[in-house]
């Protein structure tokens, strides 16, 4: 796997800078699914277990503000899942921006 603007990963992140860095989720809701991982150690989104929280009309979640208050599940993504998170799909805002494949 090989990264690409890693220079605006930094700066969006590093530096706390969220409006820039949150601006690069595409708001699929695709990383607020079960993920699940096969016998062969492949991990995937399970598309039919959605979040509690997540209203999979609009894909936007209902609790946004106080997510990771009330979702004992919900965590912030970050550079680590922007670079490496083997579960987010090839059409996150994160992945498009920094995975640059080989
Ligand atoms: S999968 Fe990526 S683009 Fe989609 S909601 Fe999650 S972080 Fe945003
Ligand atoms: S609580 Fe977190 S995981 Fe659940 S819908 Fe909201 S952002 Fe997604």
């Amino acid at each position: 796997m090989k990264y690409k603007n890693l220079g605006l990963l930094i700066k969006s992140f590093l530096t706390c800078y969220r409006g820039e860095w949150d601006s690069i989720c595409k708001g699929c809701g695709a990383c607020c699914y079960q993920k699940n991982e096969t016998d062969e150690g492949v991990i995937y989104i399970d598309f039919n277990s959605p979040c509690t929280y997540l209203d999979t009309y609009t894909n936007q979640c209902t609790v946004y503000e106080n997510r990771f208050k009330i979702c004992k599940d919900c965590s912030r993504l970050g550079a680590r899942h922007a670079l490496f998170a083997r579960w987010l799909p090839p059409d996150c805002g994160y992945v498009e921006t920094f995975r640059k494949e080989p």
